[in-house]
């Protein structure tokens, strides 16, 4: 029995989820959702460093078993994987979806309705993978989703990359922040994801996710329920600073 109400059911209906969407979409006008600040109107289909202009592209979603076993379980993490990325790293493994930007473009109605999907397959959670670039489409995709039943955790997988700003609108909305925390070094990450400041962002992004969420905790099945994992890719010559 899922005794866990996320976080942003709460939201709801206290009314801080509509009003977080009109937030993000004022930021929208002038975007600055994410760290490269490109200030372009993406309201108005303008498109900066991630290529995304008013409405998210999905490339695929699944009930997937790749995922940490805190959110795996039996039935898969439902995973939705957002097409391009703010940050676009060189190495990526799914370059051809945060880069090539493949996938298609999605009504915010056709997130929920994905959210749904994955929730009535038996998912544990709601797995938003490279979310950053499109917060508003999502919150509002979840507004949705809520009236229809949603009630799972929702995971927001990212690369570290993030503006504080945005995470602090997200409160009370992500149950389970799960950053990459990639390179230690302004040098290494100015070569490898065009973001020499990547270290510092990620530090204070992290702390601020943590400050949100806190210590991961799982039910007793072992599912995670709210709380932060951090991941770190371990690279050739050291070039993460491990
Ligand atoms: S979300 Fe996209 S357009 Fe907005 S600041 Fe980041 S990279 Fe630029």
């Amino acid at each position: 029995m899922n005794t866990y109400i996320p976080k942003y059911i709460k939201a709801k209906s206290r009314g801080l989820l509509s009003k977080k969407i009109k937030q993000f979409t004022a930021i929208m006008t002038s975007c600055t959702l994410c760290p490269r600040q490109c200030k372009v109107n993406r309201t108005k289909e303008e498109k900066g460093y991630c290529s995304t202009g008013k409405k998210a592209f999905v490339s695929n979603f699944s009930a997937h078993f790749g995922e940490e076993p805190q959110l795996v379980g039996d039935k898969g993490s439902g995973t939705i994987f957002f097409s391009n990325c703010n940050l676009k790293c060189i190495f990526c493994q799914n370059y051809d979806i945060s880069v090539n930007g493949t996938g298609q473009e999605v009504e915010d109605e056709s997130i929920a309705s994905i959210m749904l999907y994955l929730q009535k397959i038996g998912c544990h959670n709601i797995n938003l993978v490279t979310p950053s670039h499109v917060v508003p489409q999502i919150l509002k995709a979840l507004d949705i989703a809520v009236d229809y039943g949603l009630n799972i955790p929702l995971v927001y997988n990212c690369s570290g990359y993030e503006s504080i700003d945005t995470l602090r609108i997200l409160k009370n909305i992500i149950d389970i922040y799960i950053p990459d925390f990639k390179f230690w070094e302004p040098n290494i990450s100015k070569i490898y994801c065009h973001a020499w400041d990547y270290p510092q962002i990620a530090r204070k992004a992290v702390k601020e996710m943590y400050d949100q969420v806190g210590d991961l905790k799982v039910n007793r099945a072992g599912l995670a329920c709210s709380g932060l994992i951090v991941r770190h890719l371990v690279m050739p010559g050291n070039l993460d600073g491990t």
